[in-house]
């Protein structure tokens, strides 16, 4: 931009140069009047021309400015000097100072949409008619909606749901409104604030995933409540028979010992519960710590045989390699038994007499420790297999009760699994078995050296 003329320096040689056009025109106009004996007409004709040919000389500036304004200051302006060259630097100095202002204005602006896309809600500006002005992509991910297709047409038109039309319709915006997303099979939460002359501002948040561990927890507490209130009410009816039947000793007998059997299941029950809670509530098991994994076995082995009483075979087959059978796994040693505990379990109460059960242990070759439990059981249909490890799920309810149980035993299984970074794999064929397997990552296994008895860390899972 150039330095601004400053006017003291045009002013002067402008009406120096106005003065000298007019006498001169006007000498020029008296010379020829003189001739034509009308000396006062043409002195004057001759001014007028003076000032004539002055105003022409503005008027070439004038447009010049003009056309260049016309073309929306493109390019430079007119490089004029006095007066017309002042007022064309003046307009640009100005107009540029607003560009200069817009754009800063433009930037915050900017700023602000980039503020409030970054955000996990949706925001949606509709004006007093209900037709939107503008939404972020959040918002058009939440409602379906389409920028170049869906901009300033009524939201009514494009969010069918009644829930939606009817909170809009209802002024009423001090409570959100949950309503089945339009977009999906999810739920969104909605509220609306009015801003301004009627505009509304609409905030959209997926709670979905909310929900869906609302319906959870419901859910829960409802099937807990339900697995206690049949023992209690057994046990209450028990009760009620002690104490107003004169019983035999053989009959008072067998009242104790059913009772017995309802407590033992609320106490299971409650032992599981607390073992889930733990497990949630709970750090991640160590990484330091190690279990020897023959230890797991052992443990389990001796409360398999216990539970199936002869009714099974039993086998717990050694890994061929000593050094896979002298692994360890880190982690927390009760959760690693109560895993491989409940598997063993499970396959020893499903599978029927003069079955048989195979508990084996192996380290892969890519490091991965696996505890595999297979069973000659039932088996278990394809389409059970994804709810297995759901809480409270059971395949078939009157088994699962009648062996004691809780229908929680996959689900900690799984947890176990997965706060150790393993998971829990389940294969089964109906009529001929199952086999689940507990996998743990090669971070959290270590091969133990066979030379001195003593845990190495080997090639596997040295990080660990
Ligand atoms: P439960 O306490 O009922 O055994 P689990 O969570 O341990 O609960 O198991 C869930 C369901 O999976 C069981 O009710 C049962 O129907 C099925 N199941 C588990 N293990 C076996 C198995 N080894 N063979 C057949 N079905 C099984």
């Amino acid at each position: 931009m150039n330095a601004a003329p400053r006017p003291i320096v045009w002013i002067l040689p402008r009406m120096l140069a106005g003065l000298v056009a007019l006498v001169f025109g006007t000498a020029i106009g008296y010379f020829f009047g003189e001739q034509l004996h009308l000396p006062l007409l043409a002195s004057l004709l001759g001014a007028a021309a003076a000032a004539g040919v002055m105003a022409l000389r503005d008027t070439v500036h004038g447009v010049r400015l003009l056309n260049w304004l016309r073309r929306s200051l493109d390019g430079p302006p007119p490089r004029d000097s006095g007066l017309w060259g002042e007022l064309a630097h003046r307009i640009e100095r100005l107009v540029r100072l607003r560009e200069a202002e817009t754009a800063a204005e433009r930037r915050r602006l900017d700023q602000f949409f980039e503020a409030i896309e970054a955000s996990p809600n949706g925001v949606m500006i509709l004006d007093g008619l209900d037709h939107i002005v503008w939404f972020s992509t959040v918002a058009a991910a939440h409602f379906g909606l389409q920028p170049e297709r869906d901009l300033q047409q009524r939201i009514t038109n494009l969010v069918r749901s009644p829930i939606f039309v009817a909170y809009l319709q209802s002024r009423a915006y001090d409570q959100p409104v949950k309503m089945p997303s339009p977009s999906g099979d999810g739920v969104l939460q909605v509220v609306v604030r009015v801003f301004g002359e009627g505009m509304k501002l609409v905030l959209s948040m997926d709670v979905t995933e909310r929900e869906r561990n609302e319906v959870m927890r419901r859910d829960f507490v409802a099937n807990v409540s339900h697995e206690i209130r049949t023992p209690l009410t057994v046990v209450a009816g028990f009760i009620e028979t002690l104490a107003n039947l004169p019983l035999t000793e053989v009959e008072r007998k067998r009242v104790l010992t059913l009772m017995a059997q309802q407590t033992g299941r609320m106490q299971a029950l409650v032992s599981d519960l607390l073992t889930l809670a733990r497990l949630e509530g709970s750090p991640r098991p160590p990484l330091d710590t190690w279990v020897p994994a023959a230890k797991l076995l052992a443990v389990a082995e001796t409360d398999a045989r216990s539970l199936s009483q002869g009714r099974h075979t039993l086998r717990f087959t050694p890994p061929d390699h000593p050094d896979v059978a002298a692994a360890q796994i880190a982690g927390a040693e009760t959760e690693l038994l109560s895993a491989l505990g409940n598997l063993v379990n499970n396959a020893v109460r499903y599978t029927p007499e003069g079955g048989s059960i195979t508990v084996t242990w192996d380290v892969h070759p890519d490091g991965e420790g696996r505890f595999i439990v297979v069973d000659t059981g039932p088996g278990i249909e394809p389409e059970h297999l994804p709810r297995l490890t759901e809480r409270f799920y059971r395949v078939d309810s009157s088994r699962s009760r009648d062996t004691g149980g809780t229908g929680l035993g996959l689900s900690i299984v799984k947890h176990v699994a997965q706060r150790h970074g393993g998971e829990l794999r389940v294969e089964s064929q109906l009529g001929k078995g199952s086999s689940f397997t507990l996998a743990f990552p090669a971070a959290r296994v270590r091969l133990g050296s066979a030379h001195d008895g003593r845990p190495g860390v080997p090639a596997v899972a040295s990080q660990a």
